[in-house]
């Protein structure tokens, strides 16, 4: 009998870590990614599909959900579900409508935004409207702030995650990210180089597949100095998306990694962890920081420098 109960808990332990999801927009294609700089040293939390400037199209429960949550606003989220499933919190943003399995759900949305105070408005609701992976929960909208696109955000125990990294969303993505430019910042100087122009340089080697980018003898820096890379990634679209990984090796040493798969709740406006604030341009550079931003750890022993700098995306190019 004690032997059947555990088997039967770990059974349910095991499916409540392993949840395989599915996106809520289908095709899957990225106009944002997880990890974003956003003005104001804010992280983008969540991701971001192309809707091809439509409105009105189907979005679907990525698991088995119910709707926790509606939210209605003039700005920000515009119409947001926050739908809960065994492991995760979910928030589907900018829908146009909750039309979907419930008609109820809608006409709820209809009277909370026609009711509602001032520009914003939540409403948490009891277990009532339940879905099952894969059935329609809304349709896609550019409700709140930004063109037509669904924004999609998937929490678990304080953190946010990168969707792409979750069990079954990841996506067919063979484009490596692009390096542009390194950054040196020597006390108040900054010199910018651009990649492209001293890639030429015999000494330096360049892996293509992986994006690394070697950088031997090309820069006389005095010292103390730090280095930020200005790079993006595109996910099968055109739009410029931030790296999900970058690391600094100095003669073939790791000396800095920084990896963004996951955000805690505490950390969404301490975006400078990641990103020099006044070099990124949303949306066409993203400049990465290669020191940890709260230590200032700078390279300051006047001797020949080795570096190798790499940067991947979430599906590891
Ligand atoms: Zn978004």
């Amino acid at each position: 009998m004690i032997a059947n109960f555990l088997f039967l808990y770990s059974i349910s332990a095991f499916a409540l870590h392993c949840e395989t999801l599915i996106h809520p927009f289908s095709p899957a294609m990225v106009s944002g990614s997880f990890g974003e700089y956003r003005p104001g040293n804010r992280y983008h939390h969540g991701l971001d599909y192309k809707t091809y400037n439509r409105n009105g199209l189907p979005v679907f429960s990525p698991a088995d959900t119910y709707v926790s949550r509606i939210h209605v606003s003039d700005t920000g989220y515009g119409y947001a579900l926050y739908l809960s499933s065994n492991s995760y919190y979910f928030i589907l943003a900018h829908l146009n409508d909750f039309q979907g399995k419930y008609q109820d759900l809608e006409h709820l949305r209809y009277a909370v935004d026609k009711l509602k105070p001032g520009k914003t408005a939540s409403l948490t609701l009891p277990y009532r409207f339940s879905f099952k992976q894969g059935e329609q929960v809304a349709r896609t909208g550019e409700s709140g702030i930004g063109p037509p696109h669904l924004h999609f955000e998937a929490g678990k125990d304080g953190f946010f995650y990168d969707p792409l990294s979750l069990p079954g969303l990841k996506i067919d993505d063979d484009e490596a990210p692009e390096l542009l430019n390194l950054y040196i910042e020597e006390g108040s100087l900054h010199t910018i180089y651009q990649l492209s122009e001293i890639r030429t340089n015999e000494s330096d080697k360049i892996n293509l597949r992986k994006r690394t980018f070697e950088l031997k003898n090309v820069v006389n820096v005095s010292s103390p100095f730090l280095l930020s890379i200005g790079t993006f990634d595109r996910m099968g679209t055109k739009n410029r998306n931030s790296v999900f990984m970058y690391r600094l090796y100095e003669d073939d040493k790791m000396i800095y990694e920084h990896k963004l798969d996951k955000i805690h709740s505490s950390d969404l406006i301490r975006a400078f962890r990641t990103y020099h604030q006044a070099f990124s341009i949303m949306g066409r550079e993203y400049v990465c920081v290669l020191y940890s931003s709260e230590k200032k750890v700078m390279h300051d022993e006047k001797k020949v420098h080795n570096f190798r700098i790499e940067v991947y995306d979430a599906a590891g190019n």
